[in-house]
């Protein structure tokens, strides 16, 4: 027996059924070795926190989750750093380094994903000096075809490629993060900023970390939520009205599974985040959709949708746009470019939603917008590769790692190409 086996059946939006026939949770590092070296088709499961079939190893593979593994949070409080296993989830992770009285520089809007998913998919917060959570990585440790194990650090001429990976490379057993000194966040909510003459420059740049919300029922932001850091200058923010009650980015949905608001500080992990680990993050029925763009189109880009406005918020529930600085990590959406990222949480109905992916990515086109790899998309497989300038070195690293295409799947064929 090497481990918990039987059927992981669906994502957390539960718009995708595992196909695998197959599923594992080793509890040991050889029972995972075992599995990975006898596997022929192998992809690794973290939360299912994504919402397409990019985790799917399909009907003949081996799904695989290290969620059982024994969990490792090594603080070096000398080097700043934490040794961490790939299945620890973030709000774990943040409670425990903040323990020590350091910090992440920065968390996605919820904290239940688990460290190597996240970083896999380019999963990013927001703030204009911010990289993606990928950025704050300094190693990986893989689990390879052959059931070895590989590490690859920064200054590797490999590690650009190794860590937003899609899965492609090797089970990700454990990652080593760059800390700084814990640090506190004021969350304030300003409400009611208009698209017609916005600064985005000025409004993103207004505090470390800043989302711009919008349901696009009118060309208008009804919540700006601004994360500032305490240690640094005062928030100014002329452009809208602070909120007067406690909001949810998710019209009618509770204010209370968010995170505190009205300048009150604390912890960088109880701030930074939008929603409360505690409780179900965004609304729990949806699909999310997420492309990023370079920073300085941004205006044009929100008035290319502000075109489609009325198709859009017929099944949106609320669209998020957020800031990400440039990332040297080659599959990384944010790849080489300071960006501007248009996330949409839509309902929860495939047929309704795809075509109106369908009409944004039309409409972001011109920008050569990339997908979140963890979020619905219709973009094709060769439009995709034209917009990753070192996707030829991410293929030729997989192959070295992997020859025989052991831990690829049908969604990382269509991105690699043959
Ligand atoms: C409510 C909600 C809010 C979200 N908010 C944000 C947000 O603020 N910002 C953002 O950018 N994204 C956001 N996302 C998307 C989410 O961060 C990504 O889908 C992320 O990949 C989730 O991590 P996971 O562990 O669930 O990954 P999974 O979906 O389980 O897996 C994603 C990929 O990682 C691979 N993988 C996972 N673990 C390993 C491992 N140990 N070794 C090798 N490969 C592995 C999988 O094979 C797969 O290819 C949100 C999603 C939800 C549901």
């Amino acid at each position: 027996m090497t481990g918990t086996a039987g059927t992981a059946t669906t994502n957390w939006a539960r718009n995708i059924t595992y196909a695998a026939e197959e599923f594992h949770r080793p509890r040991s590092l050889d029972a995972l070795r075992t599995l990975v070296a006898r596997g022929t088709r192998v992809r690794v499961l973290g939360s299912g926190h994504s919402f397409n079939e990019i985790a799917d190893p399909g009907a003949d593979g081996v799904l695989l989750s290290i969620a059982d593994l024994p969990p490792v949070i090594d603080v070096d409080t000398t080097d700043r750093t934490v040794r961490v296993s790939g299945g620890v989830r973030y709000a774990e992770l943040a409670r425990a380094v903040h323990a020590h009285g350091l910090a992440l520089p920065n968390m996605a809007s919820l904290p239940h994903i688990s460290v190597a998913g996240s970083v896999a998919t380019g999963t990013h917060g927001s703030g204009v000096g911010n990289g993606p959570l990928a950025a704050a990585v300094r190693e990986v440790e893989l689990v390879t075809a052959d059931g070895s194990t590989v590490s690859i650090a920064r200054g590797d001429a490999r590690f650009d490629g190794a860590v937003t990976s899609l899965g492609a490379l090797g089970v990700v057993t454990a990652l080593t993060l760059d800390l700084e000194p814990s640090y506190e966040v004021e969350q304030y909510v300003f409400t009611e900023l208009p698209l017609d003459g916005l600064d985005f420059e000025a409004v993103a740049g207004a505090a470390y970390s800043v989302s711009l919300f919008t349901d696009w029922r009118e060309p208008r932001f009804g919540q700006v939520w601004v994360k500032r850091r305490t240690d640094q200058a005062p928030v100014d923010f002329p452009w809208a009205a602070p909120a007067t009650e406690a909001m949810h980015p998710v019209p009618g949905m509770p204010a209370g599974n968010c995170t505190e608001q009205f300048g009150v500080p604390g912890p960088w992990h109880e701030r930074l985040p939008h929603f409360r680990a505690e409780f179900t993050p965004s609304s729990g029925d949806e699909l999310q959709s997420e492309y990023l763009l370079p920073r300085s189109a941004a205006v044009e880009a929100l008035y290319a949708i502000d075109g489609i406005r009325s198709t859009v918020a017929g099944v949106l529930q609320t669209c998020e746009v957020r800031t990400i600085a440039a990332d040297p990590q080659w599959l990384s959406p944010a790849h080489g470019r300071d960006s501007v990222a248009l996330h949409f949480t839509w309902v929860e109905d495939t047929a309704a939603v795809l075509p109106v992916v369908r009409r944004v990515e039309e409409a972001l086109d011109a920008f050569d917008a990339r997908p979140h790899w963890g979020k619905v998309f219709t973009v094709p497989s060769a439009v995709l590769r034209g917009r990753y300038a070192r996707l030829a070195d991410f293929r030729a690293l997989a192959q070295t790692l992997d020859p025989t295409g052991k831990f690829t799947n049908a969604f990382v064929r269509g991105v690699l190409g043959d």
